[in-house]
């Protein structure tokens, strides 16, 4: 469905993988705090931040997915959900 609109909306869609820490990661510190499911609020051991589970976990996966696109080894998805490679750019003319 993500691949089916950012496809629409002429977006790229970057996966980050299904092990990431985004919840428990403090994205300030990087701190990773033990969680269980039940903690929705959490007070970083590292920095003294308090975080909402949820939004701290977007941030961190906003961060994840740029980095993975600075880095050119994102793994893009076509509109159907199928793996592709991104053309390399020729700079010779
Ligand atoms: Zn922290």
């Amino acid at each position: 469905m993500l691949a089916y609109k950012a496809a629409w909306n002429h977006r790229r869609l970057v996966k980050v993988d299904r092990f990431f820490p985004s919840s428990k990661t403090c994205h300030r510190c990087g701190h990773r705090q033990p969680l269980d499911l039940s903690d929705r609020r959490w007070r970083c051991a590292g920095c003294g931040k308090e975080h909402d589970r949820d939004p701290n976990a977007a941030i961190n996966l906003l961060v994840e997915g740029l980095r993975i696109l600075a880095a050119g080894s994102a793994e893009s998805l076509n509109a159907k959900g199928g793996n592709v490679r991104l053309a390399k750019v020729s700079s010779s003319r």
